[in-house]
């Protein structure tokens, strides 16, 4: 929807890449102040530690050497080379030590009478070899440059992944994957509602983990991966357990993120280390959830520090993929789950990796009823809950929400001490998810309040009016803490798939008609429509770009690439001239233009049933859809 032209249609999108960026300039810093403080660290150690410590000996000459000799001033020697070192009587003769080390820069050699001399003198001599250069640069320099480059790769890893520590330390290139036994993944299908055919293609899967050589027999090769793909919420994590509880393998689970890391290769290395495990513990099932941290495109992403590190990655799973043997005696499948199929890099999904693609879609009706089924044996239910009539309330919402949404109704019944959770409650629970508290210390004006029952009860009366118009079953000008100053609830009959030109048309006429009541009865419009605009114009511009329903524009796709299950965000394609923009735009304006203009004739037509709804509402805050049937009922007889 953005409307500016954008050579690289890939953004830093989500919070993870933003948290991955801070945690790189996080860890730069880190290693250059490091550095610094690294650096003065070496040189006070060379200077004030290692220095005192090793050479404290006296440089004395050659001849200075030799008188004090006679004089009896040596105690002992050590001939080198080079040079002759060893003690000498302190020259001050009442300091402790007695004797302090000297180092004579000499040629041994070319002094015959240095021996006789020295056993003239009794002096104890020796033969020395020269100190090794290597061993000395190794204890001033290596040793302490490895201490420091220990300690700052211990920071380092502390300062990035904000955790870890000393254990992360050792375990680096470990994979994360925690190892579950069959017997403790405690989930089945039985657990999963409406994704039976998700199931069946699931079962094939796991006739081959349990008969493996029934299907090698005849020489076809077991597939390796599984990708399942669905908007978030619909059960693919779970799904993927239940997989592993009914194929009674071992499963190890991990999340893409977790191979996510600063440092090139560490990924690398983890994803190594699974599948060796995987292998060890074949049959088994290795699962990567949100795969699509990991397996992001390689071509065309924005070049960010830990690219490089994801790139090996994501190569070395391939590998790992292309690598391992699915033997008919220890077979390994990696499943995998993302709600992002179009950022997965097409070497991932090509055929012999994840070849089998298995989508979890928003469950239908049945499988509503499924899953709230499933997540009501724990939670006491009035004999009279009506389960159809549940999952009808429920369009469009994911297992993940109804879960949540039966919950909630259980607090709520618990809240107004019932010994059972009725539908009532549920009703109240879906309101809550979706509108927000109840909030009645919110106090209106009684002109807001009025407007309110107006804007409500247009949308109400059009959506009744309008041939495809949804039933509306709930009516309410009781505020929400999300904003929403009242809401009409339309329940569909039934789960749509396709739409036609008319029934989107109806849609865009409903939305508009809280904004129509307010005109028509104030000659007056409210700030309170924006959001009804919004969804209006969006509508009407994917009706335009999308699904190609303008006469003047044509069956063309003008709209850039949907990002298929998240919220249906359209990237601006790029290439559609500025024209065809300003035809677009007149168009998306037309359309919901002549929509409003409807809404108002169809609201002007009723005005009577307008004003009756509107006074209702105003007494009881909230009406159920039959008071919609009932004033346009009234008022046509009247009329
Ligand atoms: P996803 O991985 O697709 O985002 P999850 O598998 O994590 O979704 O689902 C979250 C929770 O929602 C599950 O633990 C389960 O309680 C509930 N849930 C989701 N889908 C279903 C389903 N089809 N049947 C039963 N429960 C479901
Ligand atoms: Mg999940
Ligand atoms: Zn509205």
């Amino acid at each position: 929807m953005l409307d500016n032209k954008r050579p690289n249609p890939k953004k830093p999108d989500s919070d993870d890449e933003k948290k991955r960026q801070e945690q790189a300039r996080r860890q730069m810093r880190f290693s250059i102040s490091y550095l610094i403080v690294g650096m003065l660290v070496l040189w006070l150690f060379q200077e004030f530690i290692l220095t005192p410590l090793v050479v404290q000996a006296t440089e004395i000459s050659y001849s200075e050497f030799k008188q004090k000799l006679t004089e009896g001033q040596i105690v002992k020697v050590t001939i080198r080379d080079t040079s002759i070192v060893g003690e000498m009587k302190n020259p001050d003769p009442k300091a402790t030590p007695a004797s302090v080390p000297f180092d004579t820069v000499a040629n041994p050699q070319s002094d015959p009478k240095l021996i006789e001399q020295l056993q003239a003198a009794n002096v104890a001599f020796s033969f020395g070899r020269p100190p090794s250069p290597i061993g000395s640069f190794l204890f001033a320099y290596i040793l302490p440059l490895v201490l420091l480059g220990g300690f700052w790769y211990l920071m380092y890893r502390r300062s990035g992944a904000g955790g870890g520590g000393i254990g992360a330390i050792f375990g680096v290139g470990k994979s994360k994957a925690t190892e579950v036994k069959a017997e403790d993944v405690g989930v089945t299908y039985k657990d999963v509602g409406g994704a039976d055919e998700a199931i069946a293609e699931l079962q094939e899967i796991i006739q081959f983990l349990k008969t493996p050589e029934q299907f090698a027999k005849l020489g076809g090769r077991i597939p390796k991966g599984v990708l399942l793909v669905g908007p978030p919420g619909t059960g693919k994590t779970l799904l993927a357990k239940a997989t592993a509880g009914e194929a009674g393998t071992s499963f190890f689970e991990t999340s893409g993120s977790e191979f996510v890391e600063m440092f090139v290769g560490v990924g690398a290395a983890r994803v190594r280390d699974l599948f060796e495990q995987a292998r060890k513990a074949a049959p088994a099932i290795v699962f990567i959830d949100e795969i699509d941290a990991i397996g992001q495109s390689r071509a065309g992403a924005v070049r960010f520090g830990g690219n490089d590190e994801r790139e090996q990655t994501l190569n070395q799973l391939l590998a790992e993929i292309d690598g391992f043997q699915t033997t008919a005696t220890a077979p390994v499948i990696i499943m995998a789950a993302t709600n992002r199929p179009e950022v997965l890099d097409p070497a991932l999904l090509r055929a012999g990796r994840f070849d089998r693609q298995i989508t979890v879609g928003n469950p239908d009706l049945a499988g509503r009823l499924q899953i709230l089924k499933i997540h009501s044996q724990s939670i006491k239910l009035a004999p009279d809950f009506d389960w159809e009539r549940a999952a009808r309330m429920t369009p469009g919402f994911s297992g993940a929400d109804i879960a949540n949404i039966m919950n909630e109704s259980a607090l709520l019944a618990a809240r107004r001490n019932a010994d059972a959770v009725a539908l009532a409650d549920f009703e109240a629970a879906i309101e809550r998810v979706v509108a927000g508290l109840e909030k009645r210390s919110r106090v209106m004006n009684e002109a807001e309040r009025k407007t309110v029952a107006y804007h409500e009860s247009g949308h109400a009366l059009v959506a009744a009016l309008v041939p495809h118009g949804d039933p509306v079953s709930k009516i309410s000008i009781v505020p929400r803490t999300r904003g929403a100053l009242g809401y009409t609830m339309q329940m569909p009959t039934e789960d749509r798939y396709l739409l036609t030109q008319d029934e989107l048309q109806d849609r865009i006429a409903v939305m508009l008609g809280g904004r129509a009541a307010e005109k028509i009865v104030c000659n007056q419009i409210s700030t309170g429509a924006s959001d009804d605009i919004l969804r209006a114009t969006e509508l009407a511009r994917r009706m335009v770009t999308e699904f190609g329903m303008s006469e003047k524009l044509g069956s063309v796709r003008y709209a850039g690439q949907q990002l298929q299950y998240l919220g249906g965000a359209v990237e601006d394609s790029g290439n559609v001239s500025q024209d065809t923009r300003q035809v677009i735009d007149g168009e998306v304006q037309r359309f919901v233009t002549e929509q409003y203009e409807r809404a108002q004739g169809l609201l002007r037509a009723h005005r009577d049933a307008l004003e009756k709804l509107t006074q209702q509402l105003l007494q009881q805050e909230t009406v159920d859809g039959g008071a919609v049937k009932r004033a346009l009922e009234e008022t046509l007889s009247h009329s």
